[in-house]
């Protein structure tokens, strides 16, 4: 314990504060709708709205199937969505999506995707994917801060009872089990994307993946503790939330049958999927505006004709096109279109904070690219620089991850959007402090991203539920869907899947 003196001391030590976030303040002028009357004209055959990795996505498929004529608008000042990132002086550092999985083997149109890239380089003598190692996380990948020290890896280890040792044993097991079961028709139980899914295992969809677990008699603190990092981590709501189905998704979707001696890396960059957004920009040079909010559509017999919002010249044009991609969420699109209303589709908020701290920060200790601490709100801190190929001698950079599990995210939102610099310093810090209790004083700046409608909840009776079905679908082949939003389960191959869907669809491949 800090004494008080000391402590005030520390309280008073000042650093720079700043926040961002998505332009919420323009879109929610589309509640509004006070946008002055078109006085442009844009003719396009395609027309994509939203650059996240769906809608970028969306594009490169046009352009690799000689569709050249689209044009992507996009609301803010960058592209990539979720899948964006900063700068400081010291280093880049994700503001959305941070790492990609290996894929499954299966997932062909991925592979080829990262072989475009240059990150999947070939095949070796053994048939062997040969991966750029750096674009991988380089070691230590993960730690976890557990009964007040480090250990390597996340599944808590030191000290724990043989009952939770044997759990998580036997949760493992069960995973492996549901990982490669298959229906009749050879249709995995779990799969990625979602929509090759069986849905044999559908009425999993229908309880709380807490209750599967207690049902199932698994019930040690650790266990639990990881199981709800883990579904935090994907989906932004802990297991109390989301499905039997999405929690079990999340271990037995990613099928371990792809380069299967690098299982235990993932694909990061210190922009995070930022690179990945940036691969994917590529298709779209000279065919994009940013700045551009779409904020209203109507169609007829021949055409789709969309009200754009230009935020930089403070017009609006009029976008006429033969067909529509919508890559962008519901809850937007419910405010674009008339009769799109949308009750089931719920969005976790998240806060991302990136600190520059002094080089001294974690003493002797090396910090991990994943640094987790055991029992806190958040989801631990990424090395923003453990990717850098240089050694890093000046400022640490590094961002944690917090999302705000609960089952009213309308109110958590709305709590978040209100929260103030300092607020938002002591959220973070009293989290950090567990692990790293002297840490003010080394901060420089931080950086906090709020993140309003971070990602899709896969409550119960979501996943497999008649609504998301039903928002799928195009209008008059006109009018066409794609975002994470849709599959239930926000991840980038979810994204990229869907762009590649809904174009097909709209192409009529
Ligand atoms: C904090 C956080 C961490 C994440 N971490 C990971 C991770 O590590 N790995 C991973 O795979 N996934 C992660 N994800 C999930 C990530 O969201 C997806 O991987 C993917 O990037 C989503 O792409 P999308 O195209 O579906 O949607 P979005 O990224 O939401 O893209 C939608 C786009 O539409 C634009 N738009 C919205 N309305 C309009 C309008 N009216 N007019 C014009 N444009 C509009 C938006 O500005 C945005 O660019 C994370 C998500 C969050 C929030």
């Amino acid at each position: 314990m800090l004494p008080f003196l000391q402590y005030c001391k520390q309280k008073s030590k000042s650093f720079l504060l700043k926040i961002t976030g998505t332009n919420s303040v323009l879109g929610h002028r589309l509640w509004a709708k006070d946008f002055p009357k078109p006085t442009e004209e844009i003719k396009t055959k395609f027309l994509i709205v939203g650059s996240g990795i769906s809608g970028l996505s969306a594009c490169r498929y046009l352009k690799n199937n000689n569709e050249n004529d689209f044009l992507l608008v996009e609301m803010e000042n960058h592209l990539g969505g979720n899948a964006s990132n900063g700068e400081n002086r010291f280093s880049k550092f994700p503001i959305g999506a941070h790492y990609l999985p290996i894929p499954n083997k299966e997932d062909l149109e991925l592979i080829e995707f990262l072989k475009d890239c240059k990150i999947y380089l070939g095949d070796d003598e053994n048939g062997l994917p040969v991966l750029d190692d750096e674009q991988l996380t380089f070691p230590k990948q993960e730690r976890l801060f557990f009964k007040n020290e480090w250990q390597n890896d996340l599944i808590p280890q030191n000290g724990i009872s043989s009952n939770a040792k044997e759990e998580i044993t036997g949760f493992f097991k069960l995973m492996d089990e549901f990982r490669i079961k298959k229906d009749n028709s050879g249709k995995y139980w779990f799969d990625i994307p979602v929509s090759k899914s069986s849905d044999e295992a559908k009425n999993l969809d229908q309880i709380t993946f807490l209750d599967w677990l207690v049902n199932n008699h698994f019930q040690s603190q650790e266990l639990l503790w990881l199981l709800d990092y883990s579904c935090k981590d994907d989906y932004g709501l802990g297991l109390k939330y989301v499905s039997a189905w999405a929690g079990i998704h999340y271990f037995a979707g990613r099928k371990n049958n792809w380069a299967t001696n690098r299982q235990d890396q993932v694909f990061t960059w210190p922009e995070g999927n930022a690179r990945l957004a940036k691969h994917l920009s590529e298709f779209v040079e000279n065919k994009h505006l940013k700045h551009h909010l779409v904020f209203d559509v109507n169609s007829d017999k021949d055409n789709v004709e969309v009200l754009v919002f230009d935020n930089q010249s403070k017009i609006s044009k009029k976008i006429i096109a033969e067909k529509v991609l919508f890559a962008t969420p519901q809850f937007v699109n419910q405010y674009i279109f008339k009769s799109r209303k949308l009750k089931n589709f719920n969005y976790v908020p998240w806060l991302l904070s990136t600190l520059t701290l002094k080089n001294e920060f974690g003493g002797a200790e090396e910090l991990a690219w994943d640094n987790v601490i055991f029992g806190t709100e958040g989801l631990g801190y990424i090395n923003d620089q453990h990717q850098n190929l240089n050694q890093i001698v000046g400022e640490k950079v590094i961002t944690h991850y917090r999302s705000f599990s609960t089952d009213n995210c309308k109110k958590a939102r709305r709590q978040l959007y209100n929260l103030k610099a300092d607020e938002l310093k002591n959220l973070v810090l009293d989290d950090l402090k567990v692990a790293h209790p002297e840490i003010e004083d080394f901060i420089i700046d931080i950086q906090f991203h709020k993140l309003g409608h971070g990602m899709i909840s896969p409550v119960p009776d979501f996943i497999f539920g008649v609504e998301k079905q039903l928002a799928k679908q195009n209008v008059d082949n006109k009018i066409f869907f794609a975002h994470t939003d849709l599959s239930g389960i926000s991840i980038f191959e979810e994204a990229f899947h869907q762009g590649i869907r809904a174009a097909k669809e709209m192409i009529g491949i």
